[in-house]
Protein backbone atom coordinates (compact mmCIF):
# COMPACT_ATOMS: atom_id res chain seq x y z
CA UNK A 1 0.00 0.00 0.00
CA UNK A 2 1.40 3.22 -1.11
CA UNK A 3 0.81 6.58 1.39
CA UNK A 4 -2.29 8.86 -0.16
CA UNK A 5 -0.37 11.89 -1.71
CA UNK A 6 -1.27 14.61 0.80
CA UNK A 7 -1.75 18.27 -0.97
CA UNK A 8 1.17 20.72 -0.52
CA UNK A 9 -1.44 23.96 -1.23
CA UNK A 10 -2.95 25.82 1.63
CA UNK A 11 -6.35 25.37 2.27
CA UNK A 12 -8.46 28.54 4.05
CA UNK A 13 -9.68 27.45 7.20
CA UNK A 14 -13.36 26.76 6.81
CA UNK A 15 -15.88 28.81 9.08
CA UNK A 16 -17.43 26.67 11.25
CA UNK A 17 -18.47 29.14 13.74
CA UNK A 18 -21.77 29.01 11.64
CA UNK A 19 -24.39 26.30 10.94
CA UNK A 20 -21.68 23.52 12.02
CA UNK A 21 -24.82 22.45 14.39
CA UNK A 22 -22.74 22.79 17.74
CA UNK A 23 -23.70 26.29 17.88
CA UNK A 24 -27.55 25.25 18.72
CA UNK A 25 -28.11 27.03 21.74
CA UNK A 26 -31.77 27.22 22.63
CA UNK A 27 -32.51 29.85 25.57
CA UNK A 28 -35.83 29.25 27.36
CA UNK A 29 -37.84 32.26 28.77
CA UNK A 30 -38.21 31.76 32.34
CA UNK A 31 -41.29 33.48 32.19
CA UNK A 32 -43.73 31.38 30.32
CA UNK A 33 -40.84 28.38 29.54
CA UNK A 34 -41.06 28.83 25.83
CA UNK A 35 -37.65 27.83 24.19
CA UNK A 36 -36.12 30.12 22.07
CA UNK A 37 -36.14 30.00 17.44
CA UNK A 38 -32.91 28.05 17.10
CA UNK A 39 -30.88 30.78 15.65
CA UNK A 40 -27.54 31.66 15.37
CA UNK A 41 -26.70 32.64 18.83
CA UNK A 42 -27.36 35.09 21.33
CA UNK A 43 -27.18 38.42 18.61
CA UNK A 44 -29.68 36.65 16.87
CA UNK A 45 -32.52 36.01 19.18
CA UNK A 46 -32.02 40.26 20.77
CA UNK A 47 -32.36 41.09 17.20
CA UNK A 48 -35.66 42.95 16.03
CA UNK A 49 -36.62 39.73 14.31
CA UNK A 50 -37.27 37.72 17.56
CA UNK A 51 -37.12 40.61 19.93
CA UNK A 52 -35.94 38.48 22.52
CA UNK A 53 -34.21 40.47 26.02
CA UNK A 54 -31.67 38.90 28.24
CA UNK A 55 -31.84 40.68 31.94
CA UNK A 56 -29.25 40.69 34.14
CA UNK A 57 -29.48 40.25 37.86
CA UNK A 58 -27.77 39.98 40.83
CA UNK A 59 -27.63 36.73 42.41
CA UNK A 60 -26.80 37.79 45.91
CA UNK A 61 -23.37 35.91 45.71
CA UNK A 62 -21.63 38.68 43.93
CA UNK A 63 -22.52 37.52 40.50
CA UNK A 64 -25.66 38.13 38.15
CA UNK A 65 -27.87 35.53 36.88
CA UNK A 66 -28.99 35.89 33.01
CA UNK A 67 -32.23 35.33 32.23
CA UNK A 68 -34.37 35.24 28.92
CA UNK A 69 -37.47 36.88 28.32
CA UNK A 70 -39.27 36.13 24.77
CA UNK A 71 -40.58 39.34 23.37
CA UNK A 72 -44.03 38.74 24.90
CA UNK A 73 -43.55 38.36 28.26
CA UNK A 74 -41.27 41.20 28.04
CA UNK A 75 -44.06 43.42 26.25
CA UNK A 76 -45.98 42.31 29.16
CA UNK A 77 -43.19 43.56 31.40
CA UNK A 78 -42.77 46.55 30.46
CA UNK A 79 -46.56 47.46 29.94
CA UNK A 80 -46.67 46.32 33.86
CA UNK A 81 -43.71 48.42 34.93
CA UNK A 82 -44.87 51.47 32.97
CA UNK A 83 -48.83 51.57 33.79
ZN1 LIG B 1 -42.17 34.18 27.63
Amino acid sequence: MSKSPVPSFSVDPEPDDFGSGTHQVRQVCVDCGAASPTGNGDDTLISVKYGWRLSRTPDGAGGHVFEWHCRACWLKAKQARSG
